[in-house]
């Protein structure tokens, strides 16, 4: 039997399901949970979605509103978590991970730990909602408008719009069919990736304000703090996107953003040709892919912004 069969019977098995995302969501992480979310609803189960903090851009997304901040339920007989690279991102809510009977992990990112009890993980898919494509399909699943515009929004999101070298001729193949069944993909793409609410556009111009070049113009860094985001009232996911404003610049292969959190201070790094991100960030006790990763320091800004130029200067 191969893994998505084992998933699948798992799936038919369980009474009560969750299905749990990394902190600090993106469009792949939501797009995803609510694809698997509108699928498992029409194959006759009724899964919790969990997601403690929904940015505002995806609440138009089908489920969107049927999400939990939280759950009474002790024991799920099974936890499914998508777009999650270790048990550790899974964060204030790991314990319904841990706590269940049954766990799967389905994922795109080449340093996950495969921390499910069945692990289904393709590194090469530029968005794990690209993969759940693929899953959804083998489970028979029809792939209704709803289930589409969550997968769309989640290859746009984690692709920038097609433009992440992740992308294949596959992508395209998936996203015609998907606009074949009548989606409507520019305003998908504008919902989820055009339009910035005011904060993320006060934080880009705080950001690129103080932008820095290092490394003769091959590193870009700059960041935010807690200041900041209180001065421009910014909610989850207003902080997206402000990494690929250095990386976009002439001359710059790894662009780097720092912003200060509770917990200390997260990194956030994009690589344009050779330099392999992934890599620095596991050195930093994170990962990702090797264009696109990260990690949360416990330190401040200007420790952690030493510590990675450092480690930058070895690679660059
Ligand atoms: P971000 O900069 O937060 O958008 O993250 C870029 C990529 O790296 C995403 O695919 C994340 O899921 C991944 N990533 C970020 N932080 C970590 C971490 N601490 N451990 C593993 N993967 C991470
Ligand atoms: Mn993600
Ligand atoms: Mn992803």
């Amino acid at each position: 039997m191969s893994t998505l069969d084992n998933i699948l019977e798992e799936i038919n098995k369980a009474e009560t399901i969750v299905i749990l995302t990394h902190e600090n969501p993106d469009g792949d992480a939501i797009g995803s949970a609510l694809a698997l979310y509108n699928s498992l609803k029409q194959i006759g189960k009724n899964p919790d979605v969990i997601i403690p903090e929904y940015p505002r851009t995806f609440e138009f997304l089908p489920g969107a509103e049927e999400t939990k901040k939280e759950s009474d339920v002790e024991k799920y007989d099974l936890a499914i978590s998508v777009d999650c690279a270790t048990i550790k991102m899974l964060n204030g809510f790991a314990k319904y991970f841990e706590n269940a009977k049954s766990r799967i992990s389905i994922d795109h990112h080449s340093t996950n730990t495969m921390f499910g009890d069945l692990n289904y993980v393709s590194p090469d898919a530029p968005a794990c909602a690209q993969i759940l494509l693929v899953v959804l399909e083998y489970f028979k699943v029809d792939i209704t408008k709803e289930i589409g515009t969550c997968i769309l929004a989640g290859i746009i999101t984690d692709t920038g719009g097609f433009k992440y070298s992740g992308v294949t001729a596959e992508t395209f193949e998936f996203v015609a069919w998907l606009a074949n069944k009548g989606i409507n993909v520019p305003k998908v793409y504008r919902k989820v990736l055009q339009i910035k609410t005011r904060a993320n556009f006060e934080l880009n111009r705080i950001a690129a304000n103080r932008l820095e070049f290092y490394e003769d113009g091959k590193v870009a860094f700059t960041y935010i703090t807690k200041e900041d985001e209180e001065k421009v009232n910014s909610e989850s996911g207003d902080h997206e996107g402000i990494v690929e404003t250095g990386r976009d610049i002439e001359g710059v292969e790894v662009s780097i953003f720092l912003r200060e959190t509770d917990k200390g201070c997260k990194v956030s790094m994009r690589s344009n040709e050779y330099v392999n991100v992934s890599d620095v960030c596991l050195l930093l006790g994170g990962g990702g892919h090797i264009r696109a990763a990260g990690a949360t320091m416990q330190c401040t800004i200007e420790q952690a912004k030493e510590k990675i130029l450092r480690q930058i200067k070895s690679v660059i």
